[in-house]
């Protein structure tokens, strides 16, 4: 898989992708992210990637120009499944969206600024809007480390135990349950006897019926959304 991210802050997204498990899973060469920084697409002598807003008020826009050559130069290389261009109104990013993502091939994901984009690359050369919550951020970046993130540790092979993906909060529609390790005993908090049992029958028993009472009281709503 390869993921092409535009930005005018590359920098401000490399180190997520430096650590963990994206970086092993690009080490493995499982994904190839590459960042692009937008300015080297401006077409003016000043490299501008923002202008005023037509009509006046507050903030400036990021320019089509820039934007149409850097996916343009993407685009002639190779063809993407999406261009996705982060947005707080677009729509909601979740796990069912991550899954979906991370059987494709090639991505953009393109990292607004300032005031937003110029609605004419929304409306011709992007494919896919992605909010990340109903929270404004400065820039699209931090959202574009976020979708990544939750794409790549999902490309098979990216996580060693292949079934630790699946069993993770919103794969089943429930929330997972809760994880203990050494010692059994801190200061007479203890364990779940059940966990010590070696009976995995009953620990699988004991971790269903905990999901289910997690997401009871924590996330009712999805017990709603899977009931259909
Ligand atoms: N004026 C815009 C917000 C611009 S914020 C509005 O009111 O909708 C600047 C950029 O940050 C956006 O273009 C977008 O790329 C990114 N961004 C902000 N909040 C985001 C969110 N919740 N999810 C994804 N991207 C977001």
């Amino acid at each position: 898989m390869r993921i092409d991210i535009i930005t005018v802050l590359p920098e401000l997204i490399q180190s997520p992708f430096n650590h963990s498990i994206v970086k092993r899973a690009t080490e493995k060469g499982l994904v190839e992210i590459q960042t692009h920084n937008l300015r080297q697409f401006a077409t003016d002598k000043h490299k501008s990637v923002d202008d005023y807003t037509f009509g006046g008020g507050a903030g400036m826009v990021m320019k089509i120009e820039p934007v149409f050559h850097a996916i343009e130069s993407l685009k002639a290389q190779r063809q993407y499944d999406e261009i996705i261009y982060t947005s707080p109104d677009g729509k909601l990013f979740n796990q069912g969206v991550a899954n979906e993502l991370s059987t494709y091939k090639n991505l953009i994901i393109l990292c607004g600024h300032y005031k937003g984009v110029d609605q004419r690359i929304r409306d011709h050369l992007i494919t896919r809007e992605i909010s990340i919550g109903d929270y404004v951020l400065s820039g699209g970046e931090l959202a574009a480390a976020v979708i990544t993130d939750a794409i790549v540790r999902l490309i098979p092979g990216v996580i060693s135990d292949e079934t630790s993906a699946l069993t993770d909060s919103f794969q089943d529609g429930l929330l997972a349950p809760p994880v203990y390790t050494r010692p059994e005993d801190f200061n007479s908090w203890k364990v779940p006897k059940v966990l010590l049992s070696g009976n995995f029958k009953e620990i699988e028993k004991w971790r269903f019926e905990k999901s289910k009472e997690r997401t009871r009281l924590l996330r009712p709503g999805l017990l709603d959304e899977n009931a259909d």
